[in-house]
């Protein structure tokens, strides 16, 4: 990727980055010059992977650890700045799908996929604002959904889990923005990861009728939205939504 900006002596933490649309943000980071420690759930073998792709474990962090547990979502602030010696930007990209209709979608389903969508989204934040109030800097990167913006049949956990991220991010960033902290949200529509893989042809036919550039996005279209908002060119962008959908959602 061109160097967009200079990130270099920044320390990021992007939860999910093990895989998908974090480890596109994560590897983005780096090669702007941060240092990255990346977060999983369970799936050791792709964390390992993109440790590598980060330049191994001198140059990156992999922590597990399940954001949806208060404790195991602080610690992993903590542990990024046992690693790096402190925290500059944080990207809270671990998201999990949990599809159904409202008539048959289970309290599991929906506890599922707002206690790590949203209430991990609150628990890595929380614990990453001391650090970053202490030193008068942030960036807060959280990754929505333009389902939280529009909704999606079949998704009502899902959108309401990412609309609430869009709802917390403009609070936080109205607390937070006389430390020089921002907190920014990326919307991205319909990209190739393992969550979209399982869509049918019907599926992705519909959706593709409504994405005026006429393809469903990558990771890496996703990748350069975060780095400008981590970069300190963005110092006067705060509590906004940016959209990276290809046109799916228009205002
Ligand atoms: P993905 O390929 O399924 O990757 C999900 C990542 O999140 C993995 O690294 C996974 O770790 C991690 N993760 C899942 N649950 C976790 C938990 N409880 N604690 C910690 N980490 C957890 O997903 P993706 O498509 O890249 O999506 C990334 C983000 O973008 C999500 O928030 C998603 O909602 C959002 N998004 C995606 C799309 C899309 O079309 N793909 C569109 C809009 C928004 P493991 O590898 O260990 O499972």
């Amino acid at each position: 990727m061109t160097r967009l900006f200079d990130l270099t002596g920044k320390v990021a933490l992007v939860t999910g980055g093990s895989r998908g649309i974090g480890r596109a943000i994560a590897i983005a980071l780096k090669e702007h010059g941060a240092q990255v420690a990346i977060n999983y759930a369970s799936n050791k073998s792709a964390a390992s992977e993109t440790v590598s792709a980060l330049g191994g474990s001198e140059h990156a962090l992999a922590i597990a650890g399940d954001i949806s547990d208060p404790a195991a979502a602080a610690g992993l602030v903590e542990q990024t700045i046992a690693g790096f010696g402190k925290i500059d930007i944080l990207v809270n990209n671990a998201g999990v799908t949990r599809d159904d209709l409202i008539l048959r979608m289970s309290e599991e389903e929906w506890d599922t996929v707002i206690d790590t969508n949203l209430k991990g989204t609150f628990s890595v934040t929380k614990a990453a604002i001391r650090p970053m109030v202490r030193q008068r800097f942030g960036r807060i990167i959280s990754v929505s959904s333009v389902a939280g913006m529009v909704g999606n049949a079949g998704q009502s956990n899902y959108s309401a889990a990412k609309a609430g991220m869009i709802g917390f991010t403009k609070a936080i960033a109205k607390e937070v923005a006389s430390r020089n902290i921002t907190a920014n949200v990326i919307a991205p529509g319909i990209i190739d990861t393992e969550m979209t893989a399982g869509l049918t042809e019907a599926q992705r036919g519909e959706i593709m009728k409504m994405v005026a550039v006429g393809r469903t996005g990558t990771p890496a279209d996703i990748a350069p939205a975060a780095v400008f908002l981590a970069s300190d060119e963005a110092a006067y962008v705060t509590g906004h939504v940016l959209t990276v959908d290809g046109g799916l959602v228009m205002y």
